[in-house]
C-alpha cells in the first residue's frame, strides 16, 4: 500500500537559535494537527484508477513486504472449521472467515469461536447465490440478512469485508461499500475445491504466494480436510522463510 510521503525537513545552516526554535514549534504544531486525521483514517483511499464511483475490490494485504492474508470461505463447518481454528491458534495466525448466513445460523458456537480467537469476519451472502444480475435492493436485503444471522451468534460483531459468491460481483461492491464492508477479492486461488490432494495444495501455496497475496481457501461447502492439512503444513514453512500473516487492505 502506498503511504503518504513523510514530510522532509532540511536542516537550516545559518539560522539563529530563535529561528530554529520557531521552526521546531511550527513542525510540532503541524504534526499535532495531522495526528487526529491519520488516527481516524490511517489508510487514505487512493483515487480509483478507473475514475468512477465503483469501489475497488481489494486483493492485497494491509502490510507490505512478505505479507500474506489467508481467507476461508463457505463456513462455518463443524468438522473442518474447528480443526482449522486449532491449527491457526497453534501457529498464532489470524485469518478472515467469509461466512454464509445460513451456516452461521446452524453453527453459532463456531462463529463465536472465530471471533473469540481474534479472526476477522466477512459477509459471504446468506445462501451463496450468484448475485451477478441482482438489483442493488435485492443484494442489500441479502447482505443485511447475512449480517443479522452472524450477529445472532455474536451481537455487534464487526464484519468489515464482503466477498461475492463465485466472484460474481455484479452491483454488490457498491452495495457492500455503502454498508461499510470492503469488497474482498483474492490474488491467489489454489483451487482447493477440486480437491487436488494435500501435497499439491502445499505446492501451489508455496509456489503461488507473492508479497501481499490474499489467498482464497475454503473451510466449508464440502470436505475441506485437504485444505486444513495443507494450511497446517504450509504455515510453518512460510514463517521459516520470513513471511508474516496480515489482513487484506481496506480502502473505505
Ligand atoms: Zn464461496
Amino acid at each position: 500500500m502506498l503511504r503518504p510521503k513523510e514530510t522532509s525537513v532540511t536542516t537550516p545552516h545559518r539560522r539563529t537559535r530563535g529561528r530554529l526554535l520557531a521552526l521546531l514549534i511550527t513542525l510540532g504544531l503541524a504534526l499535532c494537527a495531522a495526528a487526529p486525521a491519520s488516527a481516524s483514517s490511517s489508510r487514505p483511499a487512493p483515487p480509483s484508477p478507473r475514475g468512477h464511483a465503483t469501489p475497488d475490490i481489494v486483493d492485497s494485504t494491509q502490510r507490505g513486504g512478505r505479507a500474506v492474508a489467508l481467507t476461508f470461505d463457505d463456513g462455518p463447518n463443524p468438522g473442518e472449521t474447528s480443526r482449522l481454528l486449532d491449527v491457526l491458534r497453534q501457529h498464532r495466525v489470524r485469518a478472515v472467515f467469509c461466512l454464509w448466513g445460513e451456516h452461521a445460523r446452524q453453527h453459532p458456537q463456531l462463529v463465536r469461536r472465530i471471533v473469540r480467537e481474534g479472526h476477522t469476519l466477512c459477509n459471504h451472502s446468506m445462501r451463496h447465490d450468484d448475485m451477478g444480475d441482482w438489483s442493488p435492493e435485492r443484494i442489500r436485503a441479502d447482505l443485511l440478512e447475512t449480517n443479522a444471522a452472524i450477529r445472532e451468534a455474536v451481537p455487534f460483531a464487526r464484519i468489515p469485508y464482503f466477498r461475492a459468491p463465485y466472484g460474481a460481483w455484479g452491483r454488490s461492491p457498491e452495495v457492500a461499500a455503502r454498508m461499510g464492508m470492503q469488497p474482498l477479492g483474492w490474488s491467489l486461488a489454489v483451487e482447493d475445491w477440486v480437491p487436488p490432494g494435500t501435497d499439491e495444495l502445499v505446492r501451489r501455496l508455496e509456489e503461488g504466494v507473492t508479497p501481499g497475496s490474499v489467498v482464497l481457501l475454503h473451510d466449508g461447502g464440502g470436505d475441506r480436510g485437504q485444505t486444513v492439512s495443507a494450511v497446517e503444513r504450509t504455515i510453518p514453512r512460510l514463517k521459516a522463510e520470513g513471511w508474516h500473516f496480515s489482513l487484506p487492505a481496506r480502502r473505505g
